[in-house]
């Protein structure tokens, strides 16, 4: 596989007139039309920094009524737009490119909860409506709403499905596309397909809504969704194990999914350099360990009793394993209070590795048991390519999907690394093509991924993409740049 980095938009484009962005701003008011490039630092600039745009106008559309109005008038003056909701995306699909020629829409106004329905599990929510508010909400009426990432109180459910997010409880619960039973979208021409059905059987024709789950604002703006719900556990345990290797890992994965069936909520792991970056850099964070291990587990099991089922679970699984030598040490939080912390180190992960320099980050995913391999041969070639490399490859175990970031050696300028990351993430997606896995888990393809996408997916899949694409967005003014 070859990196071919360039980027331009589709040449059919035009950029907005100033008579254009007067049109814009009138749809939702001067008071929502970003004009200040002060004022749009915000939606400008990733989260990790890769990428900072440039846009003539930010617009904040209030209700689907504007949005709908604002992709009309794109398509008259065929203006690029960029959808964006809590911009915490990670391979830069919310970001304009740097010529200033495209509109930035952000969802974030779409804030309402429309209708909780706790007796058919399901909740309407707008696409600007923050995932921890839909949490609480769920959580309000004793039913869970279990997506759950580490961005929750920025992130929104319109970016959610835009990406089809996965997070800590894809294990249990799938990724956000299984979440979801009906969409509203606003098509690129400015009509309104209102698919707000909350059928869980409707097999009537293709299921539109799954064009739009994951399509990163490329085929049409997600302006509201009918979530599933399910049932609150009664109780949750929190377990953090040591393990000596990751094959140590892998079986005492299948036992405890074995033994724990959908009970099993989460299965997250990290390894020993992971613990060494939290104690540096986190304010409190320890092991909880007694001494140091080579991998840990971080794993969750709910009990839907309330009489202590799952701890009663989880002591007898870790017992077991401890006897048989799987586990060398575990740690059982007996207070919320506990569990948090345990959690809090499993979340603070991905802001620590900035702290240590440059970090290529890798979100993969192979076939659950081949994870052992990609380890062992993944860290090996990342020795080869470039001595003294920190291979920290932590995540969602329990998925098959690893976030296999890489620090830079420790003393070597940052800028550097980061410029020779082919050499190391070329070899890297190598494998995880070779054992059968995916570049790209959870996050995306964006503008990060967009050139590798080609070199991973046959003729046939692009073809078909992009005949979609012609079909839902035919002048491109939808993301332009991004995905394909
Ligand atoms: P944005 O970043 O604003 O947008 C993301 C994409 O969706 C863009 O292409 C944008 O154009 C499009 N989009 C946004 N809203 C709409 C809409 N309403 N209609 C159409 N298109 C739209 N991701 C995971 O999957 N799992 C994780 O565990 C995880 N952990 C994270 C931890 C941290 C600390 C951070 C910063 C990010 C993490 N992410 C994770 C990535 C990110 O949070 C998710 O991709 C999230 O779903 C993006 O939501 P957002 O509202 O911020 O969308």
């Amino acid at each position: 596989m070859r990196s071919m980095a360039q980027d331009h938009p589709p040449a059919r484009l035009t950029p907005p007139t100033p008579e254009t962005l007067a049109r814009f701003a009138a749809i939702v008011g001067d008071k929502h039309a970003i004009r200040d490039p002060a004022a749009q630092t915000a939606y400008l600039r990733e989260w990790r920094g890769l990428f900072t745009g440039k846009t003539p106008i930010v617009l904040r559309p209030g209700s689907t009524a504007e949005v709908a109005a604002i992709l009309a008038l794109a398509t008259e003056t065929r203006t690029a737009i960029v959808p964006q909701g809590g911009n915490t995306g990670l391979v830069g699909g919310q970001i304009p490119h740097e010529d200033g020629a495209e509109v930035v829409v952000s969802l974030a106004r779409l804030d309402k909860i429309r209708a909780v329905d706790p007796e058919g599990n399901t909740l309407v929510a707008e696409a600007g409506v923050t995932l921890q508010r839909i949490q609480e909400v769920a959580d309000a009426e004793s039913r869970l709403f279990p997506l759950s990432l580490a961005s929750e109180g920025t992130c929104t459910i319109g970016g959610n499905l835009s990406t089809n997010a996965g997070g800590v409880a894809v294990l249990a619960y799938g990724n956000a596309r299984d979440m979801v039973l009906g969409l509203e979208v606003v098509l690129a021409s400015g009509e309104v397909w209102n698919g707000l059905k909350a059928l869980r059987k409707d097999n009537t024709g293709y299921d539109l809504k799954q064009l739009f789950i994951g399509g990163e604002g490329t085929l049409g703006l997600i302006t509201a969704a009918v979530l599933k719900l399910w049932p609150k556990p009664a109780e949750t345990t929190t377990a953090f194990v040591g393990l000596p290797d990751i094959e140590a890992v892998g079986a005492f994965f299948r036992e405890a999914r074995q033994r724990s069936g959908p009970a099993l909520t989460a299965f997250e792991v990290m390894p020993a350099l992971a613990l060494s970056f939290l104690e540096r850099h986190v304010a409190g964070a320890r092991n909880p360990l007694s001494r140091p291990h080579n991998w840990y587990a971080l794993m969750d099991i709910a009990g839907f009793q309330g009489d202590g089922d799952s701890a009663t679970l989880a002591e007898a699984i870790i017992g077991d394993a401890l006897e048989s030598g799987l586990v060398e040490d575990a740690a059982i939080a007996s207070s919320l209070d506990q569990q948090a912390a345990l959690w809090r180190l499993r979340e603070s992960l991905p802001d620590t590795q900035r702290l240590e320099g440059g970090s290529l980050k890798h979100d993969v995913s192979v076939p659950i048991a081949l994870i052992p391999e990609l380890i062992r041969r993944g860290n090996a070639l990342i020795e080869n390519a470039m001595p003294g490399t920190r291979p920290l490859s932590f995540g969602h175990f329990g998925d098959g999907n690893l976030h296999y970031n890489v620090s830079q050696p420790p003393g070597m300028d940052g800028e550097e690394f980061m410029r020779r990351w082919w050499e190391i993430s070329g070899p890297l997606y190598n494998l995880v093509l070779e054992l059968g896995g995916s570049i790209s888990a959870e996050h995306g393809i964006g503008r990060l991924k967009r050139d590798q996408l080609v070199t991973v997916k046959s003729p046939v899949e692009i073809e078909m993409m992009r005949q979609i694409k012609r079909a839902l967005d035919p002048l491109g003014i939808l993301n332009p740049g991004k995905v394909l």
